[in-house]
């Protein structure tokens, strides 16, 4: 069975799931009110369910929306049934569903913004933005405070590039109660500073920045900008005051994006100890091998070869490892000198020899033994060797 065939399952035993919710949910209070018995699921929804089984989608939605005029209660069916359609990709079907069940004169309140949302949804996967702009603020005219819609909204915006439309969405989220909105509002007013400064308007950006640290004081990407205004004014000292903050950031991946001026701003700073500190704390922030590499070819830039080979030796007689060895490589054709060949011995014994002898040529399943079947796959015949040299 395919993978859609499984997920098609899946997604029938649910249906079948609350198809029995609602006729249980029907017998007892049939029961409870004591009025005549009703024992069998009605008929119509079990041709519906046969239909689906047998990918007659059209036919399937005929007999549902049919039936919701005797049973208002199949609502919940109808709107898992559009969802389905939607994650299949099959938008119209799936907008047929919802747009009929919004035409429900007796639809309650709540529900018909149940259906707003799915039909907004539609629409956003469509990609007909537009229109799932205007039914999501139609939706959000009723229930001002509905936070899936707000966030679908902000979505939306931000998939357009509308940054300032987005801010005033995650402001409203926010106040509506959505945590984690106001470090996702800073980053938006950065992504606002940075527009300004391509277009060359400094003060503009300097006041987008403002309201980011207004959000989020130590938000990262607020950090990066303010430094590289101030980096370009020359103002070395407030470059590192900004870029300083980032060496207590648990991530090392944004300082990455600044090693080169972040180097040269701890050049032309006054030479003191502090300076030092920064930069011996900057070095041993750098710890995965991409991260040893760009700093390396950063500190050639700024400081020179020599700088970034001690470096790299540094690293080395600490880390052995052949990925660092290869940009010691690069940048000294004199290496490895004799004092590192027992690390260059322990970095290649280190080496990890991909893959473990024989490996299934279909599911790539590993195994010191020889199978003639896979016995992760149960294919015949699938066991090779290594990789060729
Ligand atoms: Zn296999």
């Amino acid at each position: 069975m395919t993978a859609s065939g499984v997920y098609m399952l899946v997604a029938l035993v649910l249906l079948v799931a609350i198809a029995l919710g609602v006729w249980v949910g029907r017998i007892t209070s049939y029961r409870k009110s004591a009025l005549g018995t009703s024992d069998t699921i009605p008929e119509i929804y079990i041709q519906g369910l046969n239909h689906l089984l047998s990918e007659r989608n059209d036919e399937a939605v005929e007999v549902f929306l049919d039936a919701l005029r005797q049973h208002p209660e199949s609502v919940d069916i109808l709107l898992a049934l559009g969802r389905l359609f939607r994650r299949r990709g099959e938008l119209e079907r799936a907008l047929r569903v919802h747009q009929h069940l919004l035409e429900q004169p007796a639809l309650a309140p709540d529900l018909r913004q149940s259906v707003l949302f799915e039909i907004a949804q539609d629409y956003l996967k469509a990609g007909i933005l537009d229109r799932a702009e205007s039914i999501l603020k139609e939706l959000l005219d009723r229930q001002p405070d509905h936070l899936e819609g707000l966030a679908t909204l902000a979505e939306l915006y931000e998939l357009g590039s509308e940054w300032m439309q987005s801010i005033a969405v995650r402001q409203r989220l926010s106040k509506a109660g959505a945590r984690g909105q106001r470090p996702v509002i800073a980053m938006l007013y950065g992504e606002l500073a940075e527009q300004s400064l391509l277009a060359g308007e400094a003060k503009q950006a300097k006041v987008f920045l403002e309201s980011a640290r207004k959000e989020d004081p130590e938000n990262p990407r607020a950090l990066v900008i303010g430094g590289r205004i101030a980096f370009d004014r020359q103002d070395w000292g407030a470059a590192l005051s900004l870029w300083e903050k980032l060496l207590d950031s648990p991530v090392e991946s944004v300082v990455l994006l600044i090693l080169q001026p972040f180097l040269s701003v701890l050049r032309y700073a006054a030479n003191d100890t502090d300076v030092q500190v920064t930069r011996e704390r900057l070095l041993k922030m750098c710890n995965s091998p991409l991260a040893v590499k760009l700093l390396a070819h950063a500190l050639q830039v700024v400081e020179g070869t020599p700088a970034a080979t001690a470096y790299l030796r540094h690293v080395l007689l600490r880390q052995p490892d052949m990925r660092v060895m290869q940009v010691l490589l690069e940048l000294d054709p004199d290496a490895p000198e004799p004092a590192l060949y027992p690390v260059m011995a322990v970095a290649v014994r280190r080496l990890a020899v991909e893959p473990a002898v024989f490996y299934c040529q279909s599911c790539g399943y590993q195994s010191p033994q020889y199978y003639w079947r896979c016995p992760s796959c149960r294919q015949w015949g699938t066991f090779s060797g290594g990789y060729a040299l």
